[in-house]
């Protein structure tokens, strides 16, 4: 048995003699004497520990086996996929002016007909006899201002899922102005599970950045709002913060709970940078979750607002194992026009469109540079269950275009030990060690 190459080994003065693992692909942590350690890179294994180390994914067969495994690790997954997942646009209308919403460019009054509802509805039932259970995330502009059509798509499909003992589900994104409970109720019975609502920092930060068209606040209506659906709904809270502003996001927490919001009502918080778009414009809301950059302020952010979560005893992601959705056959995010992209910050933008709901999805290998990562040093990277290359949006950013990897190595190293530390010290039933 050899011990895998994708794996972080820290120590620390406060636990001498010891040392902490952190196992990539499992996100798997734990503790083992400074010994056993030397041991295992020396392939001497104790018998007791040897099924242990082997289920935690820190002792493999070959490590050059696993690399080679690593290489087909989406095909693997894509061929075994069950689910269809989709972030639908409903329409580009919205009732907040946030000055920096990314859509501003190509938003409007335009909403998803009724004839592309019936090919979504369509093609969502012919994934569905093809064995797909379905997961959708409806989103704008303002999804819950296309309510009739919302309710239209989920109420056939959560009918043809039961004719077929399939599984359809679905979550708004939303500004949550609009959330109230009745709406919930309704849509609770067609599918409706979780919702993910933005409220930027402290209210006065909020209320500037997230204002209604007609210029006032909307702070005081979702707060309201999620105390009106919270025991209903799975409610996740984004905040969007920037480098000027970041420090004080911690008084939301505060705010939240003299309102009576306690982490028990809330799944998960978790604070999102806004980041600057090719057009020296910016790109929010909750689509930059999924990227991250090593800029220094960044980190120091990310740190500082992750501890501050914990500390008040919400939930926030741990870190996990992910991939960009480009990686992902069944994932897809839809334009309320039937356009077909791979990324929520790529939607509207034409050199990126995929293909159609009436055409289907052409090869966009090419245009999105596949198999970027399948180099050495990626391959060879501790990292790379945790990046694959990192995120296209953000190099396209940078670079103006697809052309490489968005190396997430120094945010890594920056960050991941600090985040796996937090876990351990702040969550309050800790992750175990084994
Ligand atoms: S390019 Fe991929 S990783 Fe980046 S924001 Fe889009 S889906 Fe996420
Ligand atoms: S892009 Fe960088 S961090 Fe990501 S797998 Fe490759 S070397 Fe590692």
């Amino acid at each position: 048995m050899e011990v895998t190459r994708y794996l972080a080994c820290y120590t620390g003065p406060e636990r001498p003699g010891k040392v902490m693992l952190f196992v990539m692909r499992r996100a798997a942590i734990l503790e083992l004497s400074a010994e056993l350690w030397d041991g295992l890179q020396a392939d001497d294994v104790p018998d007791c520990e040897r099924e242990t180390l082997v289920r935690l994914g820190v002792l493999v067969a070959s490590r050059d086996a696993e690399r080679a495994e690593m290489r087909s690790i989406f095909e693997r997954l894509n061929a075994r996929s069950r689910r269809f997942t989709a972030l639908v646009t409903l329409t580009l209308e919205c009732n907040l002016a946030c000055p920096y919403c990314y859509e501003e460019p190509f938003r409007g009054n335009v909403a998803m007909s009724e004839s592309t509802a019936d090919l979504l509805i369509q093609k969502t039932i012919e994934r569905m006899d093809a064995g797909m259970d379905v997961v959708f995330d409806f989103y704008g502009g303002e999804a819950l201002l296309a309510l009739p059509i919302l309710r239209r798509i989920a109420g056939q499909l959560s009918h043809a899922a039961s004719q077929r003992g399939r599984i359809f589900e679905f979550n708004l994104v939303t500004n949550g102005t609009l959330l109230n409970r009745q709406t919930v109720q309704d849509l609770v019975d067609l599918g409706l599970k979780g919702a993910k609502l933005t409220l930027d920092g402290p209210k006065d930060i909020h209320d500037r950045q997230r204002p209604f068209i007609s210029g006032s606040g909307s702070f005081d209506a979702i707060l309201a709002n999620i105390k009106a659906t919270w025991d209903l709904v799975r409610i996740q809270l984004g905040s969007n913060y920037n480098r000027d502003n970041y420090e004080r996001y911690p008084e939301l927490l505060d705010q939240l709970l003299a309102e009576g919001i306690t982490p028990d009502q809330l799944h998960m918080i978790v604070f999102y940078p806004v980041l600057p778009k090719s057009d020296s414009s910016t790109f929010g809301d909750f689509s930059a979750s999924c990227s991250c950059s090593s800029e220094p302020w960044l980190i120091e952010a990310s740190l500082y607002l992750r501890e501050a979560i914990l500390k008040k005893g919400f939930n926030t992601p741990k870190p996990l194992p992910s991939a960009c959705m480009v990686e992902f056959l069944n994932d897809l995010v839809i334009g309320y026009d039937g356009g077909l992209y791979k990324c929520p910050a790529f939607m509207g933008q034409e050199d990126l469109r995929v293909g159609t709901l009436l055409e289907g999805i052409g090869d966009y290998g090419a245009t999105y540079n596949m198999g970027v990562w399948k180099t050495e040093e990626c391959l060879d990277c501790p990292y790379l269950p945790f990046c694959y290359g990192g995120c296209r949006y953000l190099l396209r950013l940078r670079t103006g275009a697809i052309g490489g990897v968005d190396c997430r190595k120094d945010f890594l190293d920056a960050v991941l030990e600090k985040f796996v530390r937090q876990d351990l010290e702040l969550r309050s039933s800790p992750s175990p060690m084994s």
